[in-house]
């Protein structure tokens, strides 16, 4: 198994992936480029490691990894077995980084990537090993949501799929292999639906956010954690979905551009949490709290959903 890896880039994702990597029994050396990130990744682990416990996740017999942080590229790849590549979602970004570690791996480095949906086929194009390429598409937040896509390129050769999900299972996480290269993979293309309806639904005014969000987190949300889509359909009856979708699919949202709603809070700097205020408003000094409540209702409804009580 993997025992050695390097973590590019510190921001919303980096740190619970590090925490969650290390307690899994893998040493990380994590490197940004932004000496603010680093220092903010290192302030985050002390919780991050709290919600782990609290999630009983044990290291493995041999002890939990280390993490090691760095300003040094070339030291933050130096032995690592694995690099994950966790940049902004930006292709020519991203192709930088690849460019720049490229010289300094050995070709039996897997390099993954934590793109969000940027076909891998696309992104193993900057690279000189793409048979070692892979997606490895966390969920935010990282070390508390258990499910990881593991994505094929074209050009990914089916060992590096098995190792990096064999790697996931080893540690205690859930890996789905997505056998197509399609942008958004699955979490995000399923997601994205919900989204582009959702905010259709406040748009045109049918409902008022906070009611769309009770809608679908007591009515469908909390649902779907344990009858997923597909029982889902099942525990409807294929007849009853034939019979709504016939008028309804042609009635749900289609659009292709960004809607207005959400354009316009943009231009108005309302870019939610970091900003004070997007689709709802937060007051100042409110967020953290939010967070740490988010987190621990997330911790106790996963515990319950595996049976930990
Ligand atoms: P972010 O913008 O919060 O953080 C990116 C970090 O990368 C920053 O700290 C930045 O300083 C650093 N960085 C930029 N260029 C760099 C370089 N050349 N070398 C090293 N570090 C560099 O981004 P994020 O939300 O953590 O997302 C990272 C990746 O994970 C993206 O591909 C994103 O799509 C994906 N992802 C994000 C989420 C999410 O909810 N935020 C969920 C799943 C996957």
């Amino acid at each position: 198994m993997i025992k050695r890896a390097a973590l590019i880039g510190l921001g919303t994702m980096g740190p619970g992936i590090a925490a969650r990597l290390a307690r899994g029994g893998i040493d990380v050396t994590a490197y940004d480029l932004s000496e603010a990130a680093i220092e903010r990744a290192k302030s985050m682990l002390g919780t991050i490691d709290g919600v782990l416990d609290r999630l009983d996740i044990a290291a493995p017999d041999r002890g939990a990894g280390t993490i090691k942080f760095t300003s040094s590229l070339s030291d933050a790849v130096a032995g690592a077995e694995l690099v994950i590549e966790n940049v902004p979602e930006n292709i020519d970004i991203k192709a930088d980084v690849y460019r720049a570690i490229d010289p300094l791996i050995a070709p039996s480095v897997i390099v993954a990537s934590d793109t969000s949906g940027i076909p891998i086929t696309k992104l193993q194009a900057h690279i000189s090993n793409p048979a070692r390429m892979v997606g490895m598409h966390w969920s935010n937040p990282p070390h508390i949501i258990p499910m990881i896509e593991v994505i094929a390129g074209e050009k990914t050769a089916p060992e590096t799929v098995s190792t990096i999900r064999d790697l996931i299972r080893a540690i205690g996480l859930l890996p789905v292999v997505v056998k197509k290269d399609v942008p958004g993979f699955v979490e995000n293309r399923v997601l994205y639906a919900l989204l582009r309806e959702a905010v259709d639904l406040v748009e045109r005014g049918v409902i008022e956010p906070e009611d769309l969000d009770t809608c679908v987190s007591w009515g469908i949300g909390y649902k779907i954690a344990v009858i997923g889509p597909m029982a889902l359909l099942d525990m409807a009856g294929l007849d009853i979905y034939k019979s709504v979708s016939s008028f309804l699919n042609a009635d749900l949202c289609n659009r292709a551009d960004l809607a207005p709603v959400v354009k316009e809070k943009i231009e108005a700097g309302k870019l939610g949490l970091k900003s004070g205020g997007g689709m709802f408003s937060y007051e100042t000094g409110s967020i953290p709290a939010l967070q740490g409540e988010r987190a621990k209702k997330l911790v106790a409804v996963r515990r319950i959903l595996e049976g930990r009580g």
